[in-house]
């Protein structure tokens, strides 16, 4: 990578969800970042919102990476994470296996694997380390155990639960208000001894047998949602680590739970700085599954965008405001990524280009005060438009692109590549198309149109015949 050799030595800012301001990063280890990123729980396909929350974090450790090695840690939910985040209803990796009638085992490995091949194709750089849940059942036994010594933990009919009010700070971190009494909810386990207390281990029922299971001191069952997280990270960035990142909505009770527990048991600060990133909103709600808006990568690419457009996309809002999902906005981001591309067609990097420097640390001054993408990608659109062709302004402008995580050099190839290979087929389609016309078979030409939209051109019916541009 081209961005580990620039040593800027500017200052990284970013906003930190604990003290709730924007703070000066400085590493605990000199010249090393522990960073931590709450995964995907394997279940179902990761829809564009959650895809929204990684692309934060790998911006940030490309940013890291001026000045710093970082291990980046992405854990997978396996197991454990129930339908509410507050620990109520079944487990969601059990349920959908049941309604798919599949092995929950076979259900996590496919859409693992779907994950990682989407985290990729965004151009996420690859994680140092990748942690599954239920590989890591003991770290969390472990845990527990050590919880339970010190007096936090207490045991129910359904579990073993950890006790909020045995930590005091237990509702700084989420500024969340006190328990009023008497106004629990209708899903609240009333056996808890208070609300806010979440499960560490929840027991198998003896109606009906779990497919992910396992033995532990308190009995044969699996353990909760939060408890994964704590153990993994603690097991690969140590006690104390730099930077935690995740999705606003784990804030009050995913990230709240995580910090308790972690700090009760080790008596340690868990975590310097937390990075949240805003909700991607459809026409003014949250992207979930449970609201059956979802947007997936796929999705995106079938109706002919690619994960470079989607990443254009992200680019242009900033990770602390909310986004709202349209289509028009990705066509939007897909034609200032490809006028971007048309501008720089046909020019190459050189040995001895040199790099416009003066844009460069304009540019990182941007994207280091808490990751300014809007406004270092417009710096870069605007670099582009200004200045001559050659001069070193590819290299530059690949550097840039670098931080972004848009791959600028491949892009271009892709293009070119494109425009060579393409239109002979894309021909093949206006011939057919033009035959149906004649035909006035209108219904199959329209869908013939389609086709040819699909493979990223637009045809218009002239005079002079059909003419037929890129999108
Ligand atoms: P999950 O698979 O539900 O645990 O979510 C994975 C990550 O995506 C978490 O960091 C969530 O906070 C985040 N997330 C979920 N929905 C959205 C959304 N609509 N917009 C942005 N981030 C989201
Ligand atoms: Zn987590």
């Amino acid at each position: 990578m081209l961005i580990e050799h620039f040593k800027y030595m500017q200052k990284v800012l970013f906003f930190n969800t604990k003290s709730l301001e924007k703070e000066e990063f400085r590493p605990i280890t000199e010249g090393e970042v522990g960073m931590y990123t709450c995964g995907p729980t394997v279940y179902d396909y990761s829809h564009i919102g959650n895809m929204r929350a990684y692309v934060t974090a790998d911006i940030l450790k490309r940013i890291l990476l001026q000045d710093y090695k970082v291990r980046h840690v992405i854990n997978i939910t396996d197991v454990g994470h129930l339908m509410t985040d507050e620990d109520n209803g079944e487990d969601k990796m059990e349920v959908a296996a049941k309604r798919e009638g599949v092995d929950a085992w076979a259900l996590s490995r496919k859409f693992t694997e779907i994950f990682w091949k989407d985290f990729s194709d965004l151009g996420c750089l690859p994680p140092e380390e990748r942690p599954k849940a239920t590989d890591h059942i003991s770290e969390q036994i472990e845990l527990i155990k050590k919880l339970e010594k010190k007096g936090y933990t207490y045991q129910i009919a359904d579990g073993v639960y950890f006790d909020t009010r045995a930590f005091p700070r237990y509702k700084d971190f989420g500024r969340l208000p006190n328990e009023e009494k008497g106004k629990a909810r209708v899903e609240e386990n009333p056996k808890k001894r208070n609300q806010s207390d979440f499960a560490l281990w929840k027991f198998s029922q003896k109606e009906e047998k779990r497919q992910m299971e396992w033995e532990s001191p308190w009995g044969v069952g699996f353990p909760g949602w939060h408890i994964e997280c704590s153990a993994m990270a603690m097991k690969y960035l140590g006690n104390h680590f730099d930077i935690h990142t995740g999705g606003v909505d784990h804030i009050r009770v995913h990230h709240t739970n995580e910090i308790a527990q972690s700090e009760a048991a080790t008596e340690e600060i868990f975590v310097n700085y937390w990075v949240h990133t805003e909700f991607l909103l459809v026409e003014g709600k949250k992207m979930s599954k449970s609201l059956g808006n979802i947007v997936t990568l796929s999705d995106i690419k079938q109706k002919g965008y690619s994960s470079a457009d989607l990443r254009a996309l992200f680019l242009m809002t900033h990770y602390r405001t909310q986004m709202n999902f349209t289509w028009e906005a990705l066509s939007g981001a897909k034609a200032a990524l490809s006028s971007l591309l048309s501008r720089l067609a046909g020019e190459e990097v050189k040995q001895d280009d040199e790099i416009d420097m003066k844009t460069l640390e304009e540019f990182l001054s941007l994207l280091n005060d808490d990751i300014n993408t809007p406004q270092a990608f417009a710096h870069l659109l605007s670099f582009v438009k200004k200045k001559e062709k050659g001069e070193g302004r590819l290299a530059t402008v690949a550097i840039m692109g670098e931080f972004l995580g848009l791959d600028i050099i491949t892009l271009l190839n892709e293009q070119k590549k494109e425009r060579e290979e393409a239109p002979e087929e894309v021909m093949k389609l206006i011939e057919e198309r033009e035959g149906l016309r004649k035909k006035k078979d209108w219904g199959a030409a329209d869908m013939m149109r389609e086709k040819i939209e699909a493979m990223g051109y637009e045809v218009s019916d002239t005079e002079e015949g059909p003419r037929i541009q890129k999108k």
